[in-house]
């Protein structure tokens, strides 16, 4: 693993073997590098890639293409798939699963699986084989240590970086209990879960180019939402594979920004919007700003005012995500009045800004956008 921290784990499989090297999170290379000591050829290596990655095994002993043999020797070192595995469920009205997925030391990661369009929409029977549309929503870190004061994942402060493994694990272990299949259904990646992926670049992007070249989801259908890291945004304008770019702006101006995003103290959204102008866009490509609506504080017409004002002047290919605040207890924020929120995108609109309003999704079992908390409250309690 090149970044995110190497846990170690001393767990046995069935066959009282120490589990102590995760395979699931290394490319090509990296599985050569990590298995350089067994001597096997490059073609057992692409076996044990396409196992990972294609196949998503959960276990070594499912890796039919190696001899016994070679399995047995593989566990009797160490080596072991270490997929993320879902441990519990929940499943929302609006067809929205959360799922709590164990990471390499056991402790819980949260994602999202969230349903758009119908797997039957043909109508003729072949269901089966209908293409599913479906958009995941996953965690970078457990906790966040940047304390928006609206979002939940904020109170539990930083607990640790995901590893690269753990971050392109959780998408694979939701594709499998989904049974996805790549190239015949349309999955979106939104980076959007538990955490500030910025403040973990390297796991990050790792991540990134192994759901990119080794499980093949397309990059064009993954989203990152950073609060606004600055030498983050400056290194992501450098990357020649990576997701499109959503922006945490949540506020008209720096003095509401810095209430409720303290973050804004150390960059600015003028040093945000200087970063995010160096990121080379791809043709039709644009930058999303998100804007959680609080009621009374960023709601207001005077502040959809200033937003017109303040992307104006951002002169970037842009459109914007109103969200409306998910309540969640130990803030001090209320939900905006449906009136304000149909006005205030009314008004984007009108000025020529294309403004949509997100809608929540699996409230009710706690998996809408900044709900991400439950995990480590309940893990620990
Ligand atoms: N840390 C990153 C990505 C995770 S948060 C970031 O902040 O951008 C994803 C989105 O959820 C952000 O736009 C954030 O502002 C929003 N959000 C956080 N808490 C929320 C809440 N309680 N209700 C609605 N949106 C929330
Ligand atoms: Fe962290 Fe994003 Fe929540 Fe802010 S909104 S605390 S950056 S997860």
């Amino acid at each position: 693993m090149t970044s995110g921290g190497k846990i170690l784990t001393t767990i046995l499989d069935a066959r009282g073997c120490e589990r102590s090297h995760p395979l699931f999170g290394l490319n090509f290379e990296q599985l050569m590098e990590a298995l350089g000591a067994l001597e096997l050829p490059g073609w057992r290596i692409r076996q044990v890639e396409h196992a990972l990655y294609r196949e998503w095994v959960g276990d070594l002993s499912e890796v039919t293409t190696l001899p016994v043999a070679l399995r047995d020797r593989l566990a009797g070192e160490g080596f072991w798939v270490g997929l993320p595995e879902i441990v519990e469920s929940f499943e929302s009205v609006d067809g929205t699963e959360r799922y709590l997925i164990a990471g390499l030391d056991g402790q819980t990661v949260e994602t999202v699986w969230m349903p758009g369009g119908d797997g039957g929409e043909t109508g003729d029977g072949s269901e089966e084989d209908a293409a599913q549309r479906a958009t995941i929503c996953v965690s970078s870190q457990i906790g966040c240590a940047v304390n928006c004061q609206f979002c939940l994942t904020a109170q539990l402060g930083i607990v640790r970086n995901l590893t690269a493994g753990e971050i392109a694990g959780q998408v694979v272990a939701v594709l499998k209990r989904q049974q996805v299949k790549i190239g015949r259904d349309r999955i979106n990646l939104v980076f959007m879960g538990m955490g500030e992926p910025f403040l973990n670049y390297d796991a990050f992007m790792d991540a990134v180019r192994l759901l990119v070249e080794e499980v093949g989801i397309p990059a064009s259908r993954m989203t990152v939402s950073t609060s606004g890291i600055v030498p983050g945004i400056l290194r992501f304008a450098e990357e020649t594979v990576r997701p499109k770019l959503a922006i945490s702006l949540n506020a008209p101006d720096d003095a509401i920004r810095a209430e409720v995003m303290p973050i804004n103290r150390k960059w600015d959204i003028a040093a945000v919007l200087n970063a995010v102008r160096k990121v080379p866009l791809r043709p039709k490509e644009r930058v999303t700003f998100e804007y959680v609506l609080l009621g009374g504080v960023n709601d207001r017409q005077e502040d959809a005012e200033k937003v017109v004002k303040l992307l104006r002047r951002a002169n970037l290919p842009l459109k914007v995500n109103l969200i409306v605040w998910n309540p969640g207890p130990g803030t001090a924020y209320r939900m905006p009045e449906a009136g304000d929120v149909a006005a205030f995108q009314e008004y984007l609109v009108e000025k020529g800004i294309p403004a949509y309003i997100r809608r929540p999704r699996g409230r009710d079992i706690y998996a809408a956008c900044g709900q991400l908390k439950r995990t480590v409250r309940e893990a620990a309690g």
